[in-house]
Formats: structure tokens, C-alpha cells, sequence
């Protein structure tokens, strides 16, 4: 009868409130453990140049070795910490773990590689984060430029004024800013203009719809890039199709499985490796 199943349904949804609560809940506490046990590592993708193709950066993901549940992605913790806002120190952490991975690349004989790092907004919230990139750049020894941020726009635009300071703050680091997920947020052109953003990375979504017709929202996303002179990086180019489509539109950087998967560290530099000697035999 109409009156019990809507009760049905109420007790279901209930008990699937709670399951989610409860699944946040250990996330939280689990992420709390999991920061002081070492428990997260870092995968890196390439960044490489459409033309030769030649690796460039890697971009630094995290991945979650969990004692109970394996390795996990950061799309099924990500969002918790930042609404617990643990995500500040997470990302603190791992700044530390990617800029010694660098000073370690770099002392092996890897002088001109560099690293960007994914980074809450909430960061862009408190000069103090520009002191903590500085004391990063100085523990590790690492040039001007190597290390830089990737964020995405939504958090920006609520402090444009002291978002803007810190990023002025980062420019004598040479500490450059990639907006990801580029057109997915609020894509307001205003602030583009007023943001020193250094590179827009196309959101995977754009580039999926590439495969076999022409996307209008690249063409329109490569103008704007252009007339405002910002670097642009395809994310998630999966096959040659996509590769030689963009490479013709004038899209400078991709990134995607074409060329390879986030890899741990070692099989990162093996990759490195192998390109560069490709590069340099043609
Ligand atoms: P993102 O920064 O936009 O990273 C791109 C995501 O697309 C990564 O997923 C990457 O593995 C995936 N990807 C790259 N190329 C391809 C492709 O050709 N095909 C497909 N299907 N996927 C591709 P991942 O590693 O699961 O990361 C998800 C998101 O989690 C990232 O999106 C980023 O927003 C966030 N994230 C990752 N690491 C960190 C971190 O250390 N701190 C913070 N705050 N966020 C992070
Ligand atoms: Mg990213
Ligand atoms: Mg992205
Ligand atoms: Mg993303």
C-alpha cells in the first residue's frame, strides 16, 4: 500500500544516509592515520609537447595506499578532505613528497625536469601559503620555475583580491599556475583577464568529443588562450585521432594514456629517459 512503501522508501534512503555518513566518517578518520603512516604516494603523468612529442613536466597525482581497501584514487577521498578541510594539510604533505622527488631527479642527472602539483584553492586563501612554497623551494634546493600549481577555478573567484596577491607572491619563484578543468566551472571571462594564470589545461571532457567530430569549444577555448597569451594543455588525449586534431588547431601541450598513464615514481623516469634519447636520435 502507498503509505508503507513511502515509509519504505524513506527507511531505505535513511539507511543510505547513514552508509554515506559513515563512509565520510572513516575516510576522515582514515585520512588523519593515513598522513602520519606515510600511507600516500605520488604517480606522475607526462606533459609533452604535440609537436615531437617531447616530455616537458610531469604532473604529480596521488594515490592512496589504504591498509584496508588497497590502492584508492583520489576521486574517492578528495572531496571529503576538502570538505573536512584536510585537504590542507594533505596537500602540505605532499608539496614535501613532490619536491623531494624532484631534488632526487634532479641529482641523478635530470637537470630541466619539472613537476606541477595539484592543490586545493583553499590554499589561495592565506599569504602563508606563499611563505610555505619559499621555505619548499629553499629545503630542496630547487631552481626558479620547477615546481608549479595546478587549481581549479572555483575557489579562485570567491577572493579574487587576495587570490591574486598570492599568486603575485609566488611569480618570484617563478611558480606558475595551470587553471584545470578548464571550462567545466564557472568559466566567467572576467577574471581571467584579472588572474596571472600562466596555462589553461582543456578539461578531458572537451577532448573525449574530438574523436570524430570537430569540437567548437576547443576552437573557441584556443582563441581565447591565444588573445590572452596563456599556454594550453590538453588533458586526456587517448588517441592519435585527438593527438593530430589538435596539434593542426595550434594546442601546444597535451597529456593523456596515448602517451602514457600516471606512473610511480621509478617507471616515470625510466619513461623520461627513454624520450629523451628518442628525442635526441631524431
Ligand atoms: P586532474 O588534476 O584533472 O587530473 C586528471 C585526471 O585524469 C587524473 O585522474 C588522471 O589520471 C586522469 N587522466 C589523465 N589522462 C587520462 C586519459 O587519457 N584518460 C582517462 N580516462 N583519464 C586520464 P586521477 O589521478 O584519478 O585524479 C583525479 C583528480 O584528483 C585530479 O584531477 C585532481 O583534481 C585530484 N587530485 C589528484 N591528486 C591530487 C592532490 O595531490 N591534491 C589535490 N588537492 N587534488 C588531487
Ligand atoms: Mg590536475
Ligand atoms: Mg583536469
Ligand atoms: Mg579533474
Amino acid at each position: 500500500e502507498a503509505k508503507s512503501s513511502g515509509r519504505g522508501r524513506v527507511r531505505y534512503f535513511n539507511n543510505a544516509m547513514r552508509k554515506k555518513l559513515k563512509r565520510q566518517a572513516d575516510i576522515e578518520n582514515d585520512l588523519q592515520h593515513g598522513i602520519k603512516n606515510d600511507e600516500f604516494e605520488l604517480y606522475f603523468q607526462p606533459i609533452f609537447t604535440l609537436n615531437q612529442p617531447h616530455i616537458v613536466s610531469f604532473e604529480a597525482l596521488v594515490r592512496w595506499h589504504h591498509p584496508k581497501a588497497g590502492l584508492v584514487s583520489p576521486d574517492d577521498f578528495i572531496p571529503i578532505a576538502e570538505h573536512t578541510g584536510q585537504i590542507i594539510d594533505l596537500d602540505l604533505h605532499l608539496l614535501h613528497v613532490a619536491a623531494a622527488q624532484l631534488q632526487q631527479w634532479r641529482r641523478a642527472g635530470n637537470p630541466t625536469i619539472r613537476i606541477t602539483v595539484n592543490v586545493s584553492s583553499r590554499h589561495f586563501a592565506s599569504l602563508d601559503f606563499v611563505d610555505f612554497m619559499r621555505s619548499l623551494y629553499i629545503k630542496y634546493q630547487l631552481p626558479n620555475g620547477t615546481l608549479c600549481l595546478e587549481i581549479t577555478e572555483s575557489g579562485l573567484i570567491e577572493n579574487l583580491t587576495l587570490a591574486t596577491r598570492i599568486i603575485h607572491g609566488l611569480a618570484p619563484l617563478g611558480v606558475k599556475l595551470y587553471l584545470d578543468d578548464f571550462g567545466t566551472g564557472y568559466s566567467a571571462l572576467g577574471y581571467l583577464h584579472q588572474l596571472p594564470i600562466h596555462t589553461l589545461k582543456i578539461d578531458k571532457s572537451f577532448i573525449d568529443k574530438l574523436t570524430n567530430k570537430e569540437n567548437p569549444l576547443v576552437d573557441a577555448i584556443l582563441s581565447l588562450a591565444e588573445s590572452l597569451k596563456l599556454n594550453v594543455v590538453a588533458e586526456g588525449i587517448e588517441n592519435p585521432k585527438q593527438w593530430a586534431l589538435l596539434k593542426r588547431k595550434g594546442c601546444q601541450l597535451g597529456q593523456g594514456y596515448l602517451v602514457s598513464k600516471p606512473l610511480p615514481a621509478q617507471k616515470a623516469m625510466a619513461l623520461l629517459i627513454k624520450h629523451t634519447e628518442v628525442a635526441l636520435s631524431i
